[in-house]
């Protein structure tokens, strides 16, 4: 099930258990590094990886008028919109401080409706992943 989700609301909550970030080769996309003293080596490519990539896992909830009748509202994020979430801020040794995202304004986001489970409380949690917006003629993959 398809679904243009409107939030003009905000972030309520970061689902920090689901939160990770991992390292790519800039070269061929391969995720599956291999840390070697302290670089990261491409298996894929056989090179060292220099500057490699923060690809980045994030689960939100959500104040989604159109849905809160629904229930709860969680989205899977897309790489571009969690970077863009967190472009106001620099990654540390520590990582991102997730914190921050908290409050900010998540705009249209295309998503499925992946599945619907409860919460302990027993309200209903939309499970929703994101999905790359076709329209303004960006293409959908990753750059
Ligand atoms: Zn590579």
């Amino acid at each position: 099930m398809l679904l243009l989700l409107h939030c003009p609301g905000q972030i309520l909550s970061v689902d920090e258990d689901t939160a990770f970030s991992w390292p790519e080769c800039d070269s061929c996309g391969n995720n599956k590094l291999i840390e070697q003293g302290s670089s990261l080596q491409c298996p894929t490519c056989d090179k060292t990886v220099t500057e490699p990539l923060t690809r980045m896992s994030l689960e939100v909830y959500v104040d989604c008028p159109s849905l809160e009748k629904s229930g709860i509202v969680k989205i899977k994020l897309l790489q571009d919109s969690i970077q863009q979430l967190l472009s106001n801020q620099q990654a540390d040794d520590e990582g991102y401080e997730l914190q921050a995202v908290l409050g900010q304004e998540l705009g249209s986001v295309s998503g499925f409706l992946a599945s619907i489970s409860r919460d302990p409380a027993g309200e209903s949690v939309l499970m929703v992943e994101e999905i790359p917006q076709l329209q303004d003629g960006k293409t959908a993959t990753e750059s």
